[in-house]
């Protein structure tokens, strides 16, 4: 690639960036549980009805690991969210391989010029 293709591309993935909607990092698992109720419907041993789901966002932000208790009816919105964060992951990666990419071509570019124009004098 050119260093004009790689700014290209650079610009697209900044524009993309700039269209994520909310995000936040995370996982979210979804449990159920039996209680220590005696006679629950959690304990039936012919249909048991379990209770929840429960939701849990496992996430770390700077270095620090946390999990979060999410009520259901928050639990598709930070599905959403955690999506959002993904996709934001990804495009920066690869802004960031596109950018390595466009400083190494400058220095090469550079230093050929260079070359060649020591090798004239
Ligand atoms: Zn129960």
């Amino acid at each position: 690639m050119t260093q004009r293709q790689i700014e290209e591309k650079i610009n697209k993935l900044k524009r993309k960036i700039f269209e994520i909607g909310p995000l936040r990092p995370g996982s979210l698992s979804k449990q159920y549980n039996i209680c220590g109720a005696p006679g629950c419907a959690c304990k039936d041993p012919e249909k048991p009805k379990k209770h929840g789901p429960y939701f849990n966002l496992s996430y770390v932000h700077q270095g620090k690991k946390k999990t979060q208790f999410i009520r259901q009816n928050f639990s598709k919105e930070i599905e959403r969210q955690s999506k959002n964060f993904k996709r934001f992951k990804e495009l920066t990666q690869m802004w960031i391989t596109l950018e390595i990419e466009k400083s190494n071509l400058i220095m090469t570019t550079e230093n050929t010029r260079r070359d060649a124009e020591n090798r004239k004098k």
